[in-house]
């Protein structure tokens, strides 16, 4: 299977060639916990460096429910947390324990670049609801009209990438109907949930539909640290232990040391997260203040590293590929960004870019003054 190459790999690697301002694949240059950091380098010299039991280290899973319990309300156990190699795992390991050949999967569009490509590799066929600007919503009844009898289950990403979007209570409501009603596994991919940029709460589907709802977190996300890659799926005890099934013969197991930092990160006070909440916040009025006064026009965005341009209401009449192919290689003046249609079903160019906020000021001040330019 033919799958090219994603367009955070090709977008850095023209960064890197460029010397262009990368604000277009996610990752943070501030904001992770110094004393995690410790914790890893404490974990490879005291001996976490064999293989962990499968489901993951007993610390970190009693840790994210511990956590979840905390922050979100919902009580669970640790037999319900399996720990995979980053949320990336956790989704192909999701998808492939509830769909295989023949089966359906409603996604929603635009989707993170990896869902497609893993709902085809598990055999499965993706069917599309599309999203509607500017807040990203889908109707019940669009929901409903995707549901065929083949459908397994549906994958919904909130708060959102790209759009930071995130699915309000009567998206979520009609989520929940559907898939009562025709039996589906809900897979929600929530790594963005503590990355919140707006008012409003993160709603959790495992807090709605309990009994069929996998969902999926990242310590990358809560702890800043896209690199670790050590994620989990929570979810009904024997639900769990199906997505283990699959997880076993994918990676079997996630680096310990990183597992035992987690779990320290996990544990941080309620006001450490809060407080990178509102830094990112500080990060996102930063660049859109900057953008909005060179004339930009950009979407609301309400979670994740993310924020939209409009590039057809800024005067500019390229397409999303065009311009990120001209803005990146432009000399000395290069600015990296994401183009929309890198998400779309049919890769068809849109008028859309999406901009990561989650760099420090001079890197924000400095892309801004780069894409002020480059309009
Ligand atoms: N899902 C979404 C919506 C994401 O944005 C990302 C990464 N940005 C992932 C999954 C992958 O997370 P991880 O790096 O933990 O595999
Ligand atoms: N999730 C990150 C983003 O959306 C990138 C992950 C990746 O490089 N595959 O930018």
């Amino acid at each position: 299977m033919q799958a090219g190459t994603t367009i955070f790999e090709h977008m850095s690697g023209l960064a890197r060639q460029h010397g262009a301002i990368n604000l277009g694949q996610g990752f943070p240059d501030f904001g992770w916990p110094d004393a995690v950091l410790a914790a890893g380098a404490t974990a490879i010299t005291t001996g976490y460096n064999q293989y962990p039991p499968m489901r993951g280290l007993p610390e970190l899973r009693t840790a994210v429910a511990d956590f979840y319990q905390r922050r979100q309300g919902l009580t669970l156990s640790p037999e319900q947390v399996i720990i995979t190699s980053g949320a990336t795992e956790a989704l192909a390991a999701s998808i492939m324990a509830v769909a295989g050949p023949g089966d359906e999967v409603i996604l929603f569009a635009p989707a993170y670049d990896a869902y497609a490509p893993l709902v085809r590799r598990a055999g499965a066929t993706p069917v599309w609801v599309a999203l509607q600007p500017p807040d990203w919503q889908a109707s019940a009844g669009a929901i409903a009209a995707a549901i065929t009898p083949a459908t397994r289950a549906i994958l919904i990403n909130t708060p959102h990438n790209p759009t930071g979007g995130i699915a309000g209570p009567a998206m979520l409501a009609a989520i929940v109907d559907c898939a009562r009603q025709h039996d589906l596994v809900i897979i929600s991919d929530e790594v963005w949930e503590a990355v919140r940029t707006g008012a409003a709460p993160h709603i959790s589907l495992l807090a709605l539909a309990p009994e069929r709802t996998i969902k999926i977190g990242s310590a990358g996300k809560l702890l800043a640290l896209t690199g670790w890659k050590v994620g989990w799926v929570v979810a009904e005890a024997a639900l769990a232990e199906q997505v283990a099934q699959v997880h076993q013969f994918l990676t079997f197991t996630t680096p310990p040391p990183l597992q035992v930092a987690v779990a320290t990160g996990l544990a941080l006070p309620d006001a450490w997260y809060d407080a990178g909440r509102a830094r990112f916040t500080t990060a996102r009025d930063r660049l859109a203040a900057a953008l909005t006064a060179g004339g930009w026009a950009l979407l609301p965005t309400q979670g994740s590293y993310f924020l939209m341009a409009d590039l057809a209401a800024s005067g500019i009449a390229l397409g999303d590929r065009t311009f990120c192919e001209a803005a990146v290689a432009r000399a000395d003046d290069g600015v990296a960004a994401i183009p929309l249609s890198a998400f779309q079903p049919d890769g068809a160019e849109t008028p859309f870019i999406r901009l990561c906020f989650a760099k420090s000021d001079g890197v924000l001040d400095e892309g801004a003054r780069r894409l002020n330019l480059a309009r």
